[in-house]
């Protein structure tokens, strides 16, 4: 007779368990249910999942893009506080925007995935359900093929590739003094949303609208795929980024890349209706929400001041998207300042660390 250990006697292992675990059903199984739930490969995927490696066609006249960026669980996420379907969303999001800071187009994306044993297999048809809804979202993202690993806690970790024409191409260090500073939508709804998740009480100070507009802006960014890359075709965009780790952190970056200064005026910010409400009842500073707050995904840029209003025309048509003047790029040697009130600080000083990505370090963004 086979010995039984003790915990197996207890537990006897479920044949048809009504919640199947990723260790239940084991590596070819959970393949198996990725490639079904990633949907059919787009017609420029030559070998797409179940290779050593996907093919796909790159168009010789485009430039391709590459970058990655990962979902830590108990770093970027919760599963308390996120749906399986929210982490796919935002896993592909975040990368897409990337691609669309760079005035390109998102094609293909790897998923790597690490997983604990013990994780509800539904949990990972919930992720890839929510990574479709985002590819599909995006224009027709194809979903090509990655990795399984088991860990302690989930991560997912996206490869995305994307292409651009070599002459749309935006990088970050094309910014001249002079220049104006302008910000795509709004700024510190996301930060809102990451304070309303993490304190129901303060939560229920917030007007139901304005808190689930918040609150969708933390779970489900999305990005600026269209303006980016009406952006990029203007070819009038001098410097580009996407505002994933807050105003004052990326904006920093666009200064250090191109050699010049900047200097925002904190009146012309446009601060998001849900902002207020929040910084009020969680007796916050706004202007730290929209400032230091990351995750807002909008796409900070600087044109030429003889290019704006052509550009911000066609951004406005094309996209519906609404493009604001900040600031203006100065000299180096002025500094990074925001006047608030005719008194200036310097960018990047105040409480506004506190609201980056959770576990956003500075310089650590792929693609750098
Ligand atoms: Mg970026």
């Amino acid at each position: 007779m086979p010995r039984v250990s003790r915990r197996a006697r207890a537990r006897p292992r479920r044949t048809a368990a009504p919640d199947p675990r990723v260790a239940d059903v084991g590596e070819l199984g959970l393949l198996a249910r990725i490639t079904e739930a990633s949907g059919p490969p787009g017609p420029d995927v030559v070998v797409g999942i179940g290779d050593d490696t996907a093919a796909v066609r790159v168009p010789a006249d485009r430039l391709s893009l590459v970058t990655t960026d990962a979902l830590v669980e108990d770093v970027h996420f919760r599963r308390r506080t996120s749906t399986p379907e929210d982490v796919g969303w935002k896993a592909l999001a975040i990368n897409a925007s990337d691609i669309a800071a760079m005035g390109g187009r998102p094609r293909h994306a790897l998923v790597s995935l690490m997983l604990p044993p013990d994780l509800p297999v539904v949990w990972v048809d919930g992720l890839y359900a929510g990574l479709r809804a985002m590819a599909v979202a995006a224009g027709g993202i194809g979903l090509i093929g990655g990795n399984l690993a088991q860990a302690e806690c989930v991560v997912v970790d996206v490869t995305m590739l994307g292409d651009v024409a070599p002459g749309c191409l935006v990088r970050r260090d094309g910014a001249r003094v002079g220049d104006l500073v302008v910000v795509t939508g709004t700024l510190g709804r996301a930060a809102a949303g990451l304070v309303l998740l993490d304190n129901t009480m303060i939560r229920n100070m917030v007007e139901p609208t304005l808190a689930a507009r918040a609150v969708a802006a933390q779970r489900r960014p999305q990005p600026r795929l269209g303006a980016g890359r009406v952006l990029g075709e203007t070819r009038a965009v001098r410097a580009m980024i996407d505002l994933s780790d807050g105003l004052a952190l990326d904006l920093g970056r666009i200064c250090e890349a191109s050699g010049v200064g900047v200097r925002v005026d904190a009146a012309r910010l446009p601060v998001d209706p849900c902002v207020l409400p929040t910084a009020a009842a969680a007796r916050l500073d706004a202007l730290d929400l929209a400032v230091g707050g990351g995750e807002d995904y909008e796409l900070l840029f600087a044109l030429g001041p003889g290019d704006a209003g052509a550009v911000l025309g066609r951004l406005e048509r094309e996209t519906d998207t609404s493009g604001v003047v900040i600031g203006r790029f100065v000299p180096r040697e002025e500094g990074c300042t925001i006047v608030r009130d005719g008194a200036s600080r310097a960018l990047g000083e105040g409480g506004w660390t506190h609201f980056r990505r959770r576990g956003a370090r500075p310089g650590a963004e792929g693609g750098r």
